[in-house]
């Protein structure tokens, strides 16, 4: 059943988010990433809405190119190369991979190689900006906001196929979730694991890339573009670049372990992620990197450390968090963390045909700190990429404060979906671990 709260919040989502993007690209491309101005104009009747939009580039043949060209080769590096890199990196894990067990007892088949197309990507983009000059490396910026209309068109595209999809010609027609709510089918998903033919999976592939392959290109182009207007490019700059080139890095080296994430495994195939993953987060995760083509910030030697440290200690709690988890949850408990044996609460669920199944909630490490510590450390490094722009403006903490809704939302979602499957025990856990993201606080 859907409740009214999540058919309001679905309902405003589906009419403002495409408007929020639009609103911060617009205010950096006309209003030098101030938030306020654009308001203050329109309230003054300085301007009218239809100049802001007449002022807004539209649509362009170059831009449909450059874009259908990124998808196309992003589609033929997920779907024709298999992967190489698990042959020569020592613990990555690529290839083929198996999921985990869908509620109807589907287990599906991964390539994973989502860090084999990253290389390749990013090789070609230096060789392009360093020897063969196909293309300007700010050629993202350039076309931002064209670009923006294509991502776009993409999105709602692949979230209407896949609901059509659901209804005439589904993957797995036990895994889908119909709730008679076409909002709310729209926008969560009715498909669990859309694929089309064997390998091409809708979740890895839009989840994965094109956008987040796209993120550390875009963070790129800022960086040409500021060395293009200013002649140089700010300590900021690079700070930004390294952070979340690091946490893509990881996204892509742990893209086996993220088939066990709540993305895959639990949410549905809809417009959440259709258009989040093409629009939302290749427009919006990237802010900090626009804002300072705009504002190039130069930081203090001591800021720089600052905001260095907070950034890499935030990624090792992230991370550690993850990896405890995964090694606890892999060896069933026969495993140190923290140079001991972890400690943990045992539980029990049924399935859907009424088989009990035992499982282990562990109260070690990290996860003794607090329910959700992986999200404590996304924090804190979401924190410092925001922290990177100095406090001039709001529209670089846009990312903080969205990560803490996402995040603290998320939290809140997967400690309802526990409960209804662990019932008591996961009272007994709470019990045992009573914070869910501060220790003593939250
Ligand atoms: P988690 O990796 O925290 O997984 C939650 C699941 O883990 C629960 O549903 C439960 O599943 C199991 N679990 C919960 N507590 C325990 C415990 N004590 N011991 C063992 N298993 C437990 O959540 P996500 O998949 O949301 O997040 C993965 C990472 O991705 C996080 O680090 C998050 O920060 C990051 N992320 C980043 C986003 C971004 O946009 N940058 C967006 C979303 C996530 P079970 O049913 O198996 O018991």
């Amino acid at each position: 059943e859907v409740d009214w709260f999540s058919l309001a919040s679905i309902l405003f989502l589906l009419m403002f988010a495409p408007l929020i993007v639009y609103y911060f690209i617009m205010s950096c491309d006309q209003y030098q990433c101030s938030l306020i101005d654009p308001l203050i104009d329109l309230l003054t009747g300085n301007k009218h809405l239809s100049d802001i939009w007449n002022k807004t580039p539209t649509l362009t043949y170059r831009a449909a190119s450059i874009y259908t060209l990124w998808v196309a080769f992003q589609m033929l590096l997920y779907l024709f190369i298999p992967d190489f890199c698990h042959k020569f990196l020592p613990g990555y894990v690529g290839g083929v991979q198996e999921g985990a067990v869908t509620p109807a007892g589907v287990v599906n088949k991964y390539e994973i190689n989502g860090l084999q197309a990253w290389i390749i990507t990013h090789v070609l983009w230096f060789a392009n900006a360093y020897y063969f000059h196909w293309f300007s490396p700010t050629i993202i910026f350039d076309n931002w906001i064209p670009l923006l209309w294509c991502a776009n068109v993409l999105g709602y595209a692949v979230s209407t196929f896949a609901m059509i999809k659901s209804y005439f010609f589904p993957t797995s027609a036990e895994d889908c979730k119909f709730t008679g709510n076409f909002f709310y089918d729209y926008m969560m998903g009715i498909e669990f694991n859309p694929r089309i033919g064997k390998w091409f999976d809708f979740k890895l592939f839009f989840n994965g890339r094109p956008g987040i392959v796209a993120w550390t290109l875009i963070n790129l182009s800022y960086a040409a573009k500021q060395q293009e207007l200013y002649g140089q490019v700010t300590n900021s700059m690079i700070l930004i670049n390294v952070l979340q080139g690091i946490y893509v890095l990881d996204f892509f080296w742990n893209e086996a372990w993220y088939l066990k994430t709540i993305d895959i495994c639990h949410d549905h195939f809809g417009w959440y992620l259709g258009w989040g993953d093409c629009v939302w987060l290749p427009y919006l995760y990237t802010l900090q990197g626009l804002y300072l083509v705009y504002h190039p910030v130069q930081l203090c030697t001591a800021n720089a450390i600052g905001i260095l440290m907070l950034g890499l200690i935030g990624y090792y709690v992230f991370r550690m968090t993850n990896h405890q988890k995964d090694l606890f949850r892999r060896t069933n408990g026969n495993c140190k963390i923290w140079g001991k044996k972890p400690e943990y609460i045992e539980c029990s669920y049924m399935s859907v045909d009424g088989t009990k199944y035992y499982s282990k909630l562990m109260t070690s490490g990290f996860w003794g700190w607090a329910r959700h510590f992986n999200y404590t450390g996304d924090l804190m490094g979401s924190l410092a990429y925001c922290l990177t722009c100095g406090f001039e403006h709001i529209l670089p903490y846009f990312y903080i404060v969205y990560m803490t809704i996402l995040l603290t939302h998320r939290c809140i979602r997967d400690e309802h979906r526990c409960f209804s499957k662990y019932g008591k025990d996961w009272k007994r856990y709470t019990a045992a671990v009573p914070y869910r993201l501060i220790p003593g606080i939250f």
